[in-house]
């Protein structure tokens, strides 16, 4: 058995200013039997993939596998570049029996909003009736087009994204199943009138992680293969954001069409307690003041690079230097131009920056300040937190700079500091600090939960901020809560 593989994957952010090139994807890029060597034995979907596939006997066929880091609309010319290079792949595969496409399922092109329904339309056009099996991100913003083209999707069932490898091995088992005709998949699909945004759909809280265990109820049930809760990514404004629902069953349209009614309705009416509950930077930082153990962790979801945020905002570096913080890091602000710097004046000297505030003028003014170069660093690092395990991730050249009490890892590239690696790489024990501060909304929980004292969900403004209402939506379907007060969802 022979089953084709690879992805063309981003999570697109319609309210950054800043467009995803053909370059970004290059920073993340494999051919052929790269991706095998890429993937093997790490946590991710693609890991759990080839090690099932292993088990089952299946020959994984490589294509092309590259994910550029979230921002703004994909260029036309890069997505029609990739796929192009994507289809040949496909079209030169030699015989196949089915294509398993580890994709997220909120890209969104300059002049398409539905890149992944696109994509997989176009693989089947070239494989006809063969199987295809597709995973997708909790943030998918799933297309009645991805359904109709696809024989199975399977979503995470985690936020942070813990089940990756999981998933994989799911996609594995269920393609082997379809191919040997043990099962014959059939999907029903149902979007709900509803956006929600990061904070409120961690399933490490109570409310969500109720939500995961309704979900594996339902996938229990007999005749169901799989089931998918898709929490939807927000921060686009295209017609088809927010949440859905996808239930597969062996063969029995009527019935997944029942449990996909049923568990979206279950879901629709808990809308209001998705709600996010955010607290002032000033606020943060006297509850840090008064608490009684360390460190007092800032989640600034505004401004997550996993996300599409520019990673390089300065709204909490201005307020901790005010209030004088100590024994503070900030993690991380991405600002080539001040690492230059920071290098060039070297180990133990001081040196006067513009830190960040380079991007989009939403998140805060570059800050002026003279601090003392305590770190520099190649920024290589492997994940050693639960999501992504194993896998190596660089933040180009880096450095500390220490102003007053506040250590600002600065570096060159923009990547989510979910992992406690970011600062231990970089000499920073977490344990050990006071307070921190992380530009990543939920992600970080998985690492950062058993080590900190406190987590807090800062309220700042940008273009990745749980605030739904700061956002000028035009494209998106209406009515939808909770923008619209009337909006209905009706079970079919
Ligand atoms: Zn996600």
């Amino acid at each position: 058995m022979r089953i084709a593989t690879g992805c063309i994957g981003h999570e697109t952010n319609t309210f950054s200013s800043v467009p995803t090139s053909i370059d970004d994807f290059k920073n993340n890029y494999h051919i052929g039997d790269e991706i095998i060597s890429a993937f093997r034995q790490t946590s991710t979907i693609t890991g759990g993939f080839i090690e099932s596939s292993e088990k089952l006997g299946i020959q994984i066929v490589p294509l092309l596998w590259t994910f550029a880091t979230p921002s703004g609309a994909v260029e036309q010319g890069a997505y029609d570049t990739l796929k192009g290079e994507f289809l040949d792949h496909l079209r030169n595969a030699g015989q196949i029996d089915g294509v398993f496409l580890d994709l997220h399922g909120a890209m969104a092109t300059e002049e398409i909003e539905d890149a992944e329904g696109d994509l997989i339309r176009s693989v089947r056009e070239i494989v006809g009736s063969l199987p295809i099996v597709v995973t997708l991100d909790l943030h998918a913003n799933i297309t009645a087009g991805m359904a109709e083209c696809s024989d199975t999707i399977i979503g995470f069932d985690t936020y942070p994204h813990v089940d990756c490898y999981d998933r994989g091995v799911e996609a594995a088992q269920v393609i082997f199943d379809t191919i040997q005709g043990n099962i014959h998949p059939t999907m029903a699909y149902r979007q709900l009138p509803l956006l929600t945004s990061p904070p409120a759909q961690c399933t490490m809280k109570p409310l969500m992680s109720g939500v995961v265990e309704h979900l594996h109820a339902l996938e229990t049930e007999p005749g169901v293969v799989t089931a998918t809760l898709s929490m939807g990514f927000p921060f686009a404004d295209i017609r088809d954001a927010g949440v859905s629902v996808l239930v597969t069953t062996n063969g029995d349209q009527q019935l997944a069409e029942h449990h996909a009614d049923k568990f979206a309705g279950y879901i629709w009416n808990l809308r209001e307690a998705f709600n996010p509950n955010l607290v002032s930077v000033e606020e943060a930082i006297e509850i840090a003041d008064r608490a009684e153990g360390h460190p007092v962790v800032l989640a600034e979801g505004s401004d997550n690079p996993g996300g599409g945020g520019p990673c390089d905002g300065t709204i909490i570096l201005r307020k901790f230097i005010e209030a004088d913080v100590q024994d503070a890091v900030i993690a991380i602000i991405a600002d080539p131009e001040s690492v230059a710097l920071a290098i060039q004046a070297g180990i133990g000297n001081t040196v006067a920056l513009n830190v960040g505030g380079k991007t989009i003028p939403l998140h805060g003014d570059p800050v002026a300040l003279t601090g003392y170069v305590k770190t520099i660093s190649d920024g290589q690092f492997v994940h050693k937190g639960p999501m992504g395990r194993g896998v190596r991730s660089s933040l180009g050249r880096t450095t500390v700079v220490k102003v007053g009490g506040i250590e600002i890892i600065l570096t060159e590239r923009r990547v989510q500091p979910l992992d406690a690696e970011v600062l231990r790489s970089v000499g920073i024990e977490p344990r050990d600090r006071k307070l921190i501060a992380l530009k990543s909304a939920v992600h970080f929980r998985a690492d950062y939960t058993p080590i900190a004292h406190k987590i807090l969900e800062v309220d700042t403004p940008g273009v990745h901020s749980p605030d739904l209402f700061t956002y000028d939506y035009q494209k998106v379907r209406c009515p939808i809560y909770p923008l619209n007060a009337d909006a209905d969802f009706r079970q079919t």
